[in-house]
């Protein structure tokens, strides 16, 4: 039923789609008739429409069938209908759903072309450097017969150190090409720059995210972060470790496993208190140490190890949940990795302060506008509507899909089912048939290619570890008696094109070694085969020892005995038993499905505070360098706040609290005396300091004795002020996240709880910054170096 309504809604989407491509269409004869000349002159003639006030809208029509022709002239494509279509949804800030092969590359020169002339700026984000360069580089002919200026959003050398300017000049292109972590980093680079020559990314206008679904919903669980200065190190990891093993699951802690949360029971408190020796541990006094407990549990109790962690060489490696991969070099933030190597028992790491934070569904919140394209989109549609209100439009294929994706295989035991495996690849390759297994684990791929090679059966191993090189193995898996193991990310976005002869045998097959954590990486794997009406096939094997089964599964067929008994009665060869296997495999993987989705949408409520402040600052910022008028700044009402408030908070009533006040605060060498003031009238205090203020400016000014520079010493005093309250704010917003979700005790909601800390932390922040300002301002110590730049030495 539920799938029907999709359905017509779909149909209906379509519907109103063709009517544009009919428009499109109408476009063709026309510009198959023009010049080279005439139809690259085109550009022009739409930029300038763009300048009298015509929309995108209105000239896509025009456009789209222009850069249709000019592919067809430059790179020998022409565009089908079912690529204009995307190419319209993704106009339209959507998201197409076009299976592998299909053409995405070439669908979204489109929409970056229309978008592109506006010369504000259109990206196309992808997932890794090398498929960014390759298609960069595929379609760099097109866009520049075309007239406009394309590049790739970065030096793909390791560690380049960029010249000044050179950024700048990258994203000054119409078009670019760039992954979402290298965006991701330079956007938060850019705002970390103290003056306009450090500023390199203009407002982000265009951008089309290819494989959405891998980006935003797969890899985006851990944010960006530019880390800073090592954190003051907690020693209390190993107490309460001690303190975490005397507890008692559901008396002292409970656990909501989807959501990943954890927290202490009234009477898990009681033996914190005890413990701990305190009278009320969420006594503000005692915030660590109730980071420091929420940290252990969720260390103990969330983290397991060989599921989400390795220890590797007396270290702790984490564990790539979809692809089983170790990520060597990855920490968990704010701690915890420290928390599970206290667990562990390994020498405790250093912690590292986030300096700028920001994760890839905010990221792409900064576009103007945004599309996506993907072959799996479909079933990630309503987080794709709950994020970001865009909606999912399935582009039927070129040509009819006729793979054939079997029914799963199923086997009790682990080693039947490679056993299986290994017979029935054997058996394709006798035929000549090209076989890709995909492996959840590099272990798993490792040891089938062993198996194949001692069997005489040579073989290509992708371990998902050098991408360019697999992309080229993997374009070879259509090959005539081609054997490919492969990891589920490795070779991604590569096409696989079938061979000679390779069509009568059945196309490629496609076998998959368990289910994968979610249906949709699943489809994505089928996908690998039938590209562009292909034949092909698809299998997935399935036994009880796979991975989401012993992670997600909770069945009595679980158990070892049970299973023995079955086996021994051989009932395992039983329709109905097997019907049961699939039905926990199926629902292990519903479950860890909702588990991710639980967990993204925890993520996103923490980010939102940090969001909302984010844009405040960044825009205070921009604010900052923009301004070139020092009378716009307001510093003198800026200066009273700061002194008001010194007033009241530090009783400003006694000439010692004054005159140290003002050592400390405006300038060290004061030598005046206080005659002439009422030091119980608030007023008149006040007015004093803001007046030695405005003399510490007039005398920094003096000093500079230039006006620029002396524009360029104010707005670095108050980038400085702002940068580094912002940065401490950063830190102990993802602090206070670990630390608040055990006070969840009943009557208080954690997420709430926390919005009204990170808020009450901001606004004293905003203070603070006040404060910094003016003391940078009158203490700072400005001087030029040997070319002449200026140089300031901050207080402190
Ligand atoms: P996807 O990203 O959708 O899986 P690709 O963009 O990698 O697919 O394209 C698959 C293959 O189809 C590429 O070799 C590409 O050059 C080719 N292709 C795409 N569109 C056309 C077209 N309109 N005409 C001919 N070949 C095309
Ligand atoms: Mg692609």
């Amino acid at each position: 039923m539920k799938q029907r309504i999709n359905h017509i809604i779909n149909e209906g989407r379509l519907k109103r789609l063709s009517k544009h491509l009919r428009r499109v269409n109408a476009w063709y004869t026309t510009c198959r008739q023009l010049s080279d000349a005439e139809l690259q002159a085109k550009t022009g003639e739409f930029r300038q429409r763009l300048q009298q006030g015509a929309s995108l809208s209105e000239l896509l029509p025009e456009a789209y069938a222009v850069a249709r022709e000019a592919s067809w002239r430059v790179l020998g494509m022409y565009p089908k209908d079912v690529q204009v279509l995307g190419a319209i949804v993704m106009h339209e800030g959507n998201i197409p759903e076009m299976q592998t092969g299909e053409g995405k590359t070439l669908t979204a020169t489109m929409p970056l072309y229309l978008h592109g002339l506006t010369g504000k700026g259109a990206y196309l984000i992808t997932t890794n450097d090398y498929l960014a360069r390759r298609d960069c580089e595929e379609m760099t002919p097109l866009f520049e017969w075309l007239g406009l200026s394309i590049a790739l959003g970065f030096v793909d050398e390791p560690d380049y150190e960029y010249e000044p300017g050179e950024k700048k000049a990258i994203y000054a292109h119409d078009i670019i090409y760039t992954t979402n972590g290298r965006l991701g980093f330079d956007y938060l680079i850019d705002h970390l720059a103290d003056g306009q020559e450090g500023k390199f990314l203009p407002k982000l206008y265009y951008g089309l995210i290819d494989e959405i679904d891998s980006i935003v919903l797969d890899a985006a669980q851990t944010p960006l972060v530019i880390s800073g200065a090592p954190r003051l190190q907690s020693n209390l990891f190993d107490i309460t470790k001690n303190f975490v093993e005397t507890l008692e699951p559901e008396t002292h802690f409970e656990i909501k496993e989807k959501e990943k949360a954890i927290w202490l029971t009234p009477a898990g408190i009681a033996a914190a208190n005890a413990y701990f020796g305190v009278d009320n541990m969420y006594d503000v006094p005692h915030f660590d140490l109730v980071r420091n407990i929420n940290l252990s549990l969720r260390a103990h109790y969330l983290f397991e190890a060989n599921f989400d962690y390795f220890i590797y060489d007396g270290e702790v490696v984490l564990i790539d949940r979809v692809t089983g991969r170790m990520m060597p070099g990855t920490k968990l933030q704010s701690g915890l990795h420290q928390a599970i190597e206290a667990k562990e028992g390994v020498e405790i790491s250093q912690d590292m302060s986030a300096m700028a934070s920001i994760t890839f569904q905010n990221l792409f919140r900064q576009f103007t506008m945004f599309a996506g394209m993907s072959g799996t989109s479909k079933l990630g549609e309503k987080e794709f509507l709950d994020l970001y209100s865009k909606v999912v439009v399935q582009i039927p294929t070129d040509k009819p899909i006729i793979r054939e994706d079997y029914p799963d295989l199923v086997f009790t035991d682990v080693d039947a089912k490679n056993e299986a495996i290994i017979e029935r690849v054997c058996a394709l390759y006798e035929m000549q048939r090209p076989v890709l297994l995909i492996t959840r684990t590099a272990e798993m791929a490792e040891y089938f290619s062993m198996q194949f090679f001692e069997r005489d059966i040579p073989n290509n191993l992708l371990i998902a570890q050098n991408v360019a090189k697999e992309a080229q193995m993997i374009a070879e898996a259509g090959q005539l008696r081609a054997v490919t193991v492969a990891t589920s990310m490795a070779g991604r976005g590569t096409d696989i094109k079938l061979a000679d002869g390779v069509k009568e045998l059945g196309g490629l097959a496609v076998i998959v070694s368990e289910h994968m954590e979610n249906s949709r990486v699943d489809r994505q794997l089928r996908g690998r085969a039938g590209r562009q009406g292909d034949p092909g096939s698809s299998q997935i094997y399935i036994s009880l020892e796979d991975y989401v089964v012993q992670r997600w599964g909770k069945s009595k067929l679980l158990d070892k005995v049970q299973l023995e008994r079955i086996s021994s009665q051989g009932l395992h060869e039983s329709r109905l038993f097997q019907q049961r296997v699939k039905h926990i495999v199926t629902r292990a993987q519903r479950v860890s499905e909702e588990q991710g989705i639980a967990i993204r949408e925890m993520a996103n409520e923490y980010e939102k505070s940090l969001s909302a402040q984010r844009d405040i600052i960044y825009a205070e910022r921009d604010r900052v360098l923009e301004q070139w008028d020092i009378d716009k700044m307001a510093l003198r009402q800026l200066a009273r706040e700061v002194f008001q408030r010194a007033y009241h908070t530090q009783s400003l009533n006694t000439e010692a609290k004054v005159r140290d006040y003002i050592y400390q605060h405006i300038s060290f060498q004061f030598k005046g005396h206080f005659d002439e003031i009422d030091l119980n009238d608030e007023r008149s205090v006040v007015e004093q300091l803001v007046s030695l203020f405005e003399q510490r400016l007039i005398a920094q000014q003096q000093f500079i004795n230039e006006p620029y520079m002396y524009m360029r010493f104010i707005q670095k005093a108050i980038l400085k002020a702002i940068d580094s309250n912002w940065i401490q704010q950063v830190d102990r917003l993802q602090q206070l996240r670990g630390s608040i979700n055990n006070r969840q005790n009943g009557q208080r909601n954690a997420i709430f709880e926390y919005h009204r800390v990170a808020l009450a932390s901001f606004e004293s922040m905003r203070d603070a910054v006040k404060v910094d300002i003016v003391n940078n301002l009158c203490q700072s110590v400005p001087s030029f170096d040997k070319r002449g730049d200026l140089v300031v030495h901050f207080p402190n």
